[in-house]
């Protein structure tokens, strides 16, 4: 589904991307851990082409990503990050239905899609007209996850999604989130510092460091060994 080979990217004289080649199956979720600073966003970013490569090659489902239309990508890609991806001023239902509205998707169905996605991620219905200001972390996190799922594009990039929350919650995105990719059969590259995230999530581990891949394999593989 997701192929990189050889892929490096520099930001002037930084090498974030030294020679990655990483393969993802189809509704596989990929789990990149490794220590701050060792390219995990920047390989992420390169896959829905937030960011340019040096050399290399990436390929969704066959097709060289740069040769996608970019409102195709998008459609084929939801993308998740911390804190910072909501609009403040705009209501959860309108943060969720950004996407489709890029889709031009009429507004009576993007209000039925707004509420299953709720409902799937356990948001009360009653939120859908509330600012992200009046969110806590974890449920402005879901919001975040709803909104990378709203046109229910085949792949998600998601970025530490779940980092700015308390334990408890995040354990409960965590259940969640694996039950809706397992249900929904996504593809997914999922990165985050924590080891135990990893392990919970992944079927595959990917370890990088400094621009590098070191290691790869099941969770199973790593459990003792990190
Ligand atoms: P990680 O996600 O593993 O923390 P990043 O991909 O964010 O790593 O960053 C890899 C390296 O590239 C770091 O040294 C970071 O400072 C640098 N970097 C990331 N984005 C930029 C940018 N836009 N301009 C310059 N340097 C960047
Ligand atoms: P251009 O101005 O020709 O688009 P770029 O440096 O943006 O120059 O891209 C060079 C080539 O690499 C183009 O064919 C582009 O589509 C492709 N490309 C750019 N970024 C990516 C990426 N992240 N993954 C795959 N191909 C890319």
């Amino acid at each position: 589904m997701i192929l990189l080979k050889q892929v490096f990217k520099a930001y002037g004289a930084l090498e974030a991307l030294r020679g990655i080649d990483l393969e993802i199956p189809e509704g596989e979720c990929a789990v990149l851990i490794g220590p701050s600073g060792c390219g995990k966003s920047t390989l992420l970013k390169t896959i829905n082409r937030m960011v340019d490569i040096d050399a290399g090659t990436i390929e969704l489902g066959g097709v060289d990503v740069g040769a996608y239309a970019p409102e195709l990508l998008r459609r084929q890609i939801g993308y998740c990050i911390q804190g910072v991806g909501l609009f403040p001023h705009f209501t959860v239902h309108d943060n969720i239905a950004v996407v489709p509205r890029l889709m031009k998707w009429p507004e009576a169905k993007i209000e039925v899609r707004v509420r299953e996605l709720m409902e799937m991620s356990g948001l009360p219905e009653s939120y859908r007209l509330k600012k992200p200001k009046e969110l806590s972390g974890g449920e402005a996190q879901r919001v975040g996850v709803c909104r990378a799922l709203a046109a229910d594009p085949p792949v998600l990039l998601m970025d530490e999604p779940f980092g700015a929350v308390d334990p408890l919650t995040r354990e409960r995105l965590q259940l969640a989130f694996t039950e809706i990719q397992k249900a929904l059969k996504k593809t997914v590259v999922f990165v985050t510092h924590d080891v135990e995230e990893a392990i919970t999530l992944a079927d595959r581990i990917v370890v990088m460091n400094q621009g590098r891949i070191l290691d790869a394999g099941t969770p199973g593989k790593f459990a003792g060994a990190l």
